[in-house]
């Protein structure tokens, strides 16, 4: 069976998986797509060579009945209708992170999930997929450095523009914030951010660097530094310190050059090169468990559990101070086969 689907925002994000469903994975058709900018729309019909109906806006396409699954890949305010309005439709949902732009906002597309009695929201936070993360992961679970104590991170990026007030935390934090829990299985309790000395490469407002100190329910402590202005590239690193030995996230392969009397390796300075492969393998496992009408990626509760930490994190680098995240317990409805995550 081909999966019909169809994408709500064909902006950068949506453009690339658009491409992606159509000429690199396998299982599903872009059957229709929507954006507010209806130009660009069809632009993107005709450049992809896509057998596609241009619908007037997203709820349109969420009715229509050629359409099996949707993809939200518009701006993030508005993820949280079109999640709410795919879920009331009974139809799988993809969406781009944030599942919506605050926590109340999740909490209402998890009621409503349970309320339908079947999970159908999955989160792109595809980090969970990119071999790296995995082979991590791997050497946790299998105890290979014995319980996690520690993990030390870093997000850095080569420069960014219009980025200020808190889009560290919502924009580039987050996604530490889901992929390190699904590491360590574990959730966090409190949140605390540190702002160093400032980078004068900064736009006017921005404080950068800062760094996220959190605590989880075990007592592991993780520091991450955010650092969107580094200038030299765009470089994701993950230490986990354990009981026993320490296991560091492998660097993207690079050929080792002895040249000009020095050693070195590139650094990648896109984040789209960075995790190009993990947005493969995100989509197309996400076309593979929606025919079989499951979701085995990031739930609805994990944008929820992202949402909460990210609220507290800006509340703590706004007040210095130290903030507990509180959770509910996670519904016995989110505790089945997809909270393994595939991995
Ligand atoms: P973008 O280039 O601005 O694309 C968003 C598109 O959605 C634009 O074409 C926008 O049109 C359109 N849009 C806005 N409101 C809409 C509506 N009500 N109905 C239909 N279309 C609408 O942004 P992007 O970089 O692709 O990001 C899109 C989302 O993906 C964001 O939430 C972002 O956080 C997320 N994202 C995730 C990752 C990741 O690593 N997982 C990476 C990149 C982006 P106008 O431009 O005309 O407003």
């Amino acid at each position: 069976m081909v999966l019909r689907i169809g994408v709500i925002g064909t902006g950068a994000i949506g453009q690339d998986h658009i491409h992606r469903i159509t000429y690199s994975l396998t299982g599903g058709e872009i059957v229709a797509v929507t954006d507010v900018n209806s130009e660009q729309a069809h632009a993107v019909v005709e450049r992809e060579s896509l057998r596609a109906k241009v619908y007037d806006n997203g709820h349109e396409l969420i009715q229509a009945d050629g359409v099996d699954a949707v993809i939200v890949t518009s701006w993030g305010p508005t993820h949280e209708e079109f999640v709410l309005a795919s879920i009331a439709a009974g139809k799988p949902v993809f969406c781009e992170k944030p599942l919506a732009t605050t926590a109340e906002g999740c909490k209402k597309i998890v009621e409503a999930e349970i309320e339908h009695g079947k999970q159908l929201v999955q989160v792109g936070f595809m980090r969970r997929y990119d071999k790296g993360y995995r082979a991590l992961k791997q050497a946790v679970d299998q105890d290979k450095i014995g319980e996690p104590l520690m993990l030390h991170c870093a997000h850095r990026a080569p420069a960014v523009t219009n980025f200020n007030g808190d889009m560290a935390i919502t924009d580039s934090f987050v996604h530490e914030i889901d992929v390190l829990r699904w590491l360590i299985q574990d959730d966090y309790v409190s949140t605390q951010v540190i702002q160093p000395r400032r980078t004068h490469l900064a736009e006017e407002g921005l404080q950068d660097p800062i760094i996220i100190l959190l605590e989880t329910k075990k007592g592991i402590r993780i520091d991450t530094e955010i650092f969107v202005n580094c200038q030299y590239g765009y470089d994701i690193q993950c230490q986990v310190v354990g009981e026993t030995g320490i296991a560091n996230l492998p660097e993207p392969s690079s050929v080792q050059m002895r040249s000009e009397a020095k050693l070195s390796t590139d650094i990648l300075v896109d984040w789209k090169q960075r995790f190009v492969e993990a947005y493969d393998i995100e989509l197309q496992e996400w076309i593979n468990s929606t025919v079989k009408g499951e979701v085995h990626g990031p739930s609805a509760w994990d944008g929820y559990v992202v949402a909460v930490t990210t609220d507290a994190s800006i509340e703590a680098k706004q007040t210095g101070q130290i903030v507990p995240i509180e959770m509910p317990e996670q519904p016995d409805f989110y505790k089945g086969a997809s909270a393994k995550h595939t991995v």
